[in-house]
């Protein structure tokens, strides 16, 4: 009795999180994130300063390092270390998505790699116009590693359908390829790890409309901190797509109530195809 009271807590937390958004935590992990930040482009900028008449912080590049001759050796070493000189990896060279699934598959970048049954690349048309892009592997992802597939994928099925899309021809896919424990939220270190894995296939596919599913996809792709009621209904851009915001259908299924919300979510992003795609055809 205690353990399904307990469950049925965590539901109503998430969904809570899920509309209104949990600021007060990611505010202040992104306080500390940029005052790190900040403390390092201090400290070139000083470097720099003390040793020429540059006036402005430089843009740092990998290239700009190596003609800054005057860093001390010290401080490059540091540097180098910063994710911004890191080598490029085998997988950002990938010419199409079977390539990148292959180089990518066995990722152990975060804790979510020692847990997963299995890794969960996304499926669909690799030259979708449309992308739905959800939180991350439930318990049925995770055993069959495929998106959206149970009852929530059942659902997400049958709302491209209301809006005249087949399943077959969007490409789904998750902020995390690897099941969260428990089905918790992913962490944003994990986020932020498996980001770049998405960004690459967003590369490739190259869609024109994204749909973002529940406010964890919104925040790991917008990096935007405002509540999925401030997001929903409005035209974001995200490489070269424009992206709008809906619910996840896992919080469909949990609260039926906000399906009539959704449908008017998922209508303007139909709308937003027809007059993007119907009216210009594809680039
Ligand atoms: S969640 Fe992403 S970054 Fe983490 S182990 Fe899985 S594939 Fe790698």
């Amino acid at each position: 009795m205690k353990e399904i009271l307990k469950k049925q807590l965590i539901e109503v937390l998430k969904d809570q999180k899920e509309i209104f958004g949990d600021e007060l935590f990611q505010d202040n992990l992104l306080k500390r994130r940029t005052v790190v930040a900040e403390d390092t482009k201090q400290s070139i900028y000083k470097d720099v300063k003390s040793h020429s008449k540059v006036s402005e912080p430089l843009n740092l590049k990998k290239s700009n390092l190596d003609s800054l001759v005057f860093i001390s050796e010290e401080k490059k070493t540091k540097l180098e270390g910063h994710s911004f000189f890191e080598k490029k990896e085998d997988w950002e060279n990938s010419k199409n998505l079977e390539e990148l699934n292959k180089l990518i598959c066995n990722c152990q970048k975060c804790s979510l790699g020692a847990t997963r049954n299995k890794f969960v690349f996304g499926s669909g048309n690799p030259n979708a116009d449309v992308m739905a892009i959800g939180e991350g592997p439930g318990a049925d992802e995770d055993a069959q590693g495929l998106p959206f597939v149970g009852r929530a994928g059942k659902l997400l099925t049958d709302i491209l359908k209301a809006i005249k899309f087949e399943r077959e021809e969007v490409y789904i896919a998750n902020i995390v390829k690897c099941r969260p424990p428990g089905n918790r939220t992913p962490l944003p270190q994990e986020m932020d790890s498996c980001m770049p894995y998405l960004k690459k296939q967003i590369e490739l596919i190259k869609p024109r409309l994204i749909l973002c599913l529940g406010l964890t996809a919104a925040h790991g792709l917008l990096k935007k901190k405002d509540s999925l009621t401030n997001l929903r209904g409005k035209v974001f851009e995200f490489e070269n797509a424009k992206v709008m915001v809906t619910f996840h259908p896992a919080a469909l299924l949990r609260n039926p109530n906000w399906k009539r919300d959704c449908w008017e979510d998922v209508k303007k992003f139909r709308k937003l195809y027809d007059d993007l795609i119907l009216s210009n055809g594809k680039n």
